[in-house]
């Protein structure tokens, strides 16, 4: 259930602001007319659509998302980290779907006014942000798998806590053989709906089995990891080198896996983008040569990784206190430039409200 976020987010207690539980009361919203081009993004409160059943989207599922998040800051301002990748993704998914590019600076605008609007919102708490969500919809009412000449695009914002948190024993994951989450020729690298509706079997069967989530195989040789639920996966060797499998066109570029590979290079860490196989890597965990698998994304943050399960054996990793793992240092740098606890050097932030936002 979702209910509205009430005036005061400060009255909801710690740890129960969940992840989309709270909507705020305004969004984000303008429509596409081909001939007629975008309207600039107008902030509206919360509504509900009117769709002809004959909509595009609701048959064929041209619909991209996006998600991404904004600070609260210790100087009191508000920044939203990396809000231009989000947008240029966005913009990769309409042209990979057909579907009309929103131009990054209209992107970036509705994401800044709404954050304006409902700063209140923003959570103060640690490992707290107001997490926006944009989607475009092909709203034109027709028959026939074609592109549309109406869209819909709209953000709507909820006050959340990580997804995942760091403290406990980390995640349990399970590596699918039945399910592929994307096909051999690509697709995987938009944000598109049907992209995920394809995933819920896979992951309710291993929900149903106690697990967290789901590790993605390769289509083609079923052996090399490519994601494991909605995140990009890391691993970290016992020699030190940190590993990610390379983009593929099947795997989504995430924000947060360019930001800890870019900060990586910048701490002189031993990097590769390289394909992973899961037969090496099981036997790499038992021979004590992987010393971290961690799990990258906006809503995730950064999460550590106990075990994966493939084919009938469940592979332990060491356990690491968090705060001391590689995981960690990264999970705490980027927190610290997303709150300005430490300065922007890479200009990841746009700043949305300045530091007079708690002046009375
Ligand atoms: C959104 C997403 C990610 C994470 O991307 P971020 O930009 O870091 O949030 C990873 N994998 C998939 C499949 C995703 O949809």
């Amino acid at each position: 259930m979702i209910a509205m976020a009430p005036d005061d987010i400060r009255t909801v207690p710690a740890g129960s602001l969940g992840f989309g539980r709270y909507m705020a009361t305004h969004m984000a919203l303008c429509r596409y007319k081909s001939g007629e081009g975008w309207e600039a993004p107008r902030i509206v409160p919360y509504q509900s659509f009117m769709l002809d059943p004959c909509a595009l989207v609701l048959h064929y599922g041209q619909s991209i998302y996006e998600g991404l998040k904004a600070y609260a800051r210790v100087d009191g301002s508000i920044g939203l980290f990396r809000v231009e990748r989000n947008a240029a993704r966005f913009r990769a998914s309409a042209t990979r779907m057909a579907m009309a590019e929103l131009p990054e600076h209209l992107f970036v605008q509705a994401a800044y006014d709404l954050v304006q609007q409902e700063r209140h919102l923003v959570p103060t708490t640690e490992g707290g942000a107001l997490y926006l969500r944009p989607v475009m919809i092909a709203d034109e009412a027709a028959f026939g798998v074609r592109r549309s000449s109406s869209y819909l695009f709209f953000i709507v914002a909820t006050p959340v806590e990580d997804l995942q948190r760091p403290d406990g024993r980390g995640l349990r994951l399970r590596v699918t053989e039945e399910f592929a989450r994307i096909a051999s020729t690509g697709g995987g690298d938009a944000k598109t709906s049907g992209n995920y509706a394809r995933t819920i079997l896979a992951l309710d069967e291993a929900r149903a089995l106690g697990f967290d989530n789901v590790i993605w195989l390769d289509p083609v040789h079923r052996d090399f990891i490519e994601e494991a639920g909605i995140t990009n996966i890391f691993v970290r060797t016992a020699a030190g080198k940190l590993l990610t499998p390379p983009l593929n066109g099947r795997i989504l570029a995430g924000v947060t896996r360019e930001t800890v590979l870019a900060q990586a290079a910048s701490w002189g860490l031993d990097v590769e983008e390289q394909e992973i196989s899961i037969a090496q890597l099981a036997t790499a965990v038992l021979d004590g040569e992987v010393s971290e698998i961690f799990l990258t994304g906006t809503a995730t943050h950064i999460a550590p990784v106990a075990s994966f399960a493939w084919r009938e054996r469940e592979y332990l990793l060491p356990p690491v206190d968090f705060s001391s793992s590689l995981a960690g240092r990264f999970s705490s740098h980027i927190r610290d430039v997303q709150t300005g606890r430490k300065p922007d050097l890479d200009k990841w932030m746009t700043l949305v409200v300045d530091s007079r936002r708690f002046a009375t």
